[in-house]
């Protein structure tokens, strides 16, 4: 079984995951709203994945014998300044969420739970990736700067990634 602070911070961590999906939810709207559906569809499998870190988590805070307690979300926003900001808003969370999966493994560490410690490890590289991704993206918007056919481009780009499942 897993301990009580370790059960907590779980569930703590499953809200994160989920307001991440609400978050990119949110911005997948903002830019249905731009026409911008290239982004969109980029942000769909963003929220999507995060939905999947959550129930990874879910599903084994259940195999550990412990218990889940969903909280309430967060309301995330729903305008951002442009393109660009809302990436970098992005990019921002996710070196915000890195920062939580660190000290869930320092948790896990401190309360000597090696099978947490080992569920994290998928997580710290997961978010490696994360964060490279939308560092690549926010560094492309400020090299196009005000091309409205850069923006287009990077769309149609962001239009070609694809559902893992
Ligand atoms: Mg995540």
């Amino acid at each position: 079984m897993i301990s009580q602070k370790i059960e907590e911070a779980l569930n703590n961590q499953i809200n994160e995951e989920i307001f991440s999906y609400y978050l990119y939810l949110s911005m997948q709207a903002y830019f249905e709203h731009q026409s911008l559906s290239g982004f969109a569809n980029w942000m769909n499998l963003q929220a999507r994945e995060e939905q999947e870190h959550a129930m990874r988590i879910f599903r084994y805070i259940i195999d550990r014998g412990g218990r889940i307690h969903l909280e309430k979300i967060e309301k995330p926003k729903s305008d951002w300044n442009s393109p660009l900001n809302a990436f970098e808003e992005a990019y921002e969370h996710e070196q915000h969420i890195t920062s939580t999966i660190h000290k869930l493994v320092d948790l896990a560490t401190e309360e000597n739970d090696r099978a947490t410690t080992q569920m994290l490890d998928w997580f710290i590289e997961e978010q490696v990736e994360e964060e490279a991704t939308t560092e690549e993206i926010v560094d492309k918007l400020n090299l196009i700067g005000d091309s409205g056919s850069g923006l287009l481009a990077i769309d149609r780009e962001l239009g070609q990634r694809k559902s893992t499942d």
